[in-house]
């Protein structure tokens, strides 16, 4: 099988281990922007989609090979959809005193004070985009999503962002937050883990 190569528009090391390992098998061989000198380009979207394209297209132009981009956050009901694709700078008044992830979910938990259990659903969306070059104009799209609710507290020590205080609906989980359980089983079924399989499915069909 040949191997195709795919510059993956990200400077996480854990993405680029995640993306391999589902899409390898699939033929993607995957190499980092980094490795093009390409910096990352403002988020200027209004959408995840918006954001994911934008920046495979940039990483296509600038590197003359298909580019792989995504894009995520949460969505949380009761804030209308927020921090959606501010997700990363929620609590930008917040992070000279305390480290971004903990600033934007102390934020959180502070505006949702009050709020009962039942109207604190919310979500993990991810949005992944493949263009074959920078004006491919059918890109392939996966998008996935991890239901869940916000808990009253932080809870756990795993993963990164907003994982202390989302516990999955899905009852295998326990109402365990997803900072507590282990990375196999986040890859598994996290919203990333699922815009990858749509992608993927999206890529064979096309
Ligand atoms: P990015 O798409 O990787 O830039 O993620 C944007 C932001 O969304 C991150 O900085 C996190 O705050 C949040 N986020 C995305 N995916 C996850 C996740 O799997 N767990 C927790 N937070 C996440």
């Amino acid at each position: 099988m040949t191997l195709r190569r795919i510059v993956l528009a990200t400077g996480n090391a854990g993405k680029l281990r995640e993306f391999s390992a589902l899409l390898a098998p699939a033929g993607f061989a995957f190499e980092p922007q980094s490795a093009f000198g390409i910096e990352p380009p403002e988020e200027t979207g209004d959408t995840f989609l918006a954001n994911a394209l934008l920046k495979a297209r940039y990483a296509a132009r600038h590197s003359g090979l298909p580019a792989m981009a995504d894009d995520s956050g949460l969505e949380v009901d009761a804030l209308g959809g927020a921090p959606g694709v501010r997700s990363a700078r929620y609590a930008e008044d917040l992070v000279a005193t305390m480290p971004r992830d903990e600033a934007n979910w102390r934020k959180l938990l502070a505006a949702l004070e009050g709020v009962p259990e039942a109207e604190r659903t919310a979500r993990f969306r991810c949005c992944i985009v493949l263009v074959r070059d920078a004006d491919d104009p059918s890109p392939v799209v996966g998008e996935g999503t991890w239901e869940g609710h916000i808990l009253g507290a932080a809870r756990g020590t795993g993963g990164f962002g907003y994982d202390p205080v989302l516990a999955p609906r899905d009852a295998q989980f326990g109402g365990r937050s997803v900072a507590e359980l282990d990375a196999a089983a986040k890859n598994l079924h996290s919203h990333r883990a699922a815009a990858l399989r749509a992608l993927l499915a999206a890529w064979q069909a096309s």
